[in-house]
């Protein structure tokens, strides 16, 4: 059975709210604090949540029982988090967020629906030439809040960088003028701590994408209560820690190398000969982040718009359509005829 949360005043479907950051009943206007929702749900619950998937011998497809309507929520095997295609309940299914599964952190969503909706249209009206298919009501639909696994890291990192370093300086001697360049071997030691480097885990969402939505503030990461799901689309990790650790791994030995080269100065030029990076994780956190998402195929071809569902960034390129081009070159041409018309018609 897929989980759905129910508001205790009237009993229909009850989501997370960003804007208020608590459980929000649409029909009664009930509000529940997150952390108590757990408890709720349980006292009003009257069936025993049965965690195994239904088998199902002619997909491969795990296929989950709707607990508002009873129908079959037929999910990919990455889904944590959806919504019953019948009713529109959400539906978490529990057995992909608990035991190993189990987000330790999450950022709740904070961009409400009505606001990615209103991002995007401007988004795909900005473009002069952009395909009309962009506009449709029928596309702007599809926006989706999904909340993205993501693996956050802690490294320790110790770094010996040694760079040859130049400086040049002039001198004159009668008419003469001499320049010199010395030489220098320069090493640095360097210590340093990287907190919550992340990597997303999901197959799925395009590594690129993932990336330009940072940054997330940290500070508003909070332990994950399964609550925070409701109303969105969740997704669970793909990669593991250890599958992931080399991809966050590569930018630590980056910033350690940036951070020793800014010890580094007074030279005129300064060029990093070796650097021996000592790494140590001492932290993975599974940890779930919000993004608004809209894929439209173009010609064959995807377009991503996306944006952090905290802090409203948008990220995406849109095609240029050839019969706008056209189109907009077409009315410059047939407004010069215009006027040459008219001309024409005064001196002629
Ligand atoms: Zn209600
Ligand atoms: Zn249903």
């Amino acid at each position: 059975m897929a989980e759905t949360y129910k508001c205790p005043g009237c009993g229909a479907p009850i989501t997370f709210d960003g804007t208020s950051g608590k459980m929000a009943c649409e029909y009664c206007e009930t509000q529940i604090d997150v952390s108590a929702m757990d408890k709720i749900n349980d006292m009003y619950s009257d069936s025993v949540i049965d965690e195994t998937p239904v088998e199902k011998e002619y997909c491969s497809f795990d296929g989950y029982k709707c607990e508002s309507c009873g129908a079959e929520i037929v999910t990919d095997e990455h889904t944590s988090a959806t919504f019953c295609s019948f009713c529109g309940s959400p539906a978490m299914i529990k057995g992909r967020l608990s035991g190993a599964l189990k987000p330790q952190k999450v950022i709740p969503f904070k961009i409400q629906r009505d606001a990615a909706v209103t991002a995007y249209k401007k988004w795909a009206g900005k473009g002069l030439v952009t395909p009309s298919g962009f506009r449709k009501e029928s596309t702007i639909e599809k926006i989706t809040g999904i909340y993205v696994p993501f693996w956050l890291y802690d490294y320790g990192a110790d770094a010996h960088v040694s760079a040859h370093a130049k400086k040049r300086r002039t001198d004159r001697r009668g008419d003469t003028i001499y320049e010199h360049t010395d030489h220098f071997n320069v090493g640095r030691h360097v210590k340093a701590d990287f907190d919550k480097i992340p990597a997303d885990a999901s197959e799925k969402m395009d590594d690129r994408t993932m990336d330009l939505l940072e940054p997330y503030n940290y500070s508003e990461l909070t332990d994950f209560q399964m609550p925070y799901l409701s109303g969105y689309q969740s997704e669970k990790f793909t990669y593991d820690a250890t599958q992931l650790a080399p991809r966050a791994e590569q930018r630590v030995r980056q910033y350690i190398i940036d951070e020793a080269r800014g010890t580094i100065n007074g030279y005129s030029s300064v060029n990093i000969v070796s650097a021996n990076v000592k790494l140590n994780r001492r932290n993975a956190a599974y940890t779930l982040m919000p993004v608004w998402i809209l894929n439209y195929n173009y010609k064959g071809k995807m377009h991503t718009f996306a944006m952090n569902g905290q802090t409203g960034k948008v990220v995406g390129k849109l095609p240029k359509s050839f019969g706008k081009i056209v189109a907009w070159f077409g009315g410059i041409f047939a407004s010069v005829s215009a006027i040459l018309f008219l001309l024409g018609g005064l001196f002629g």
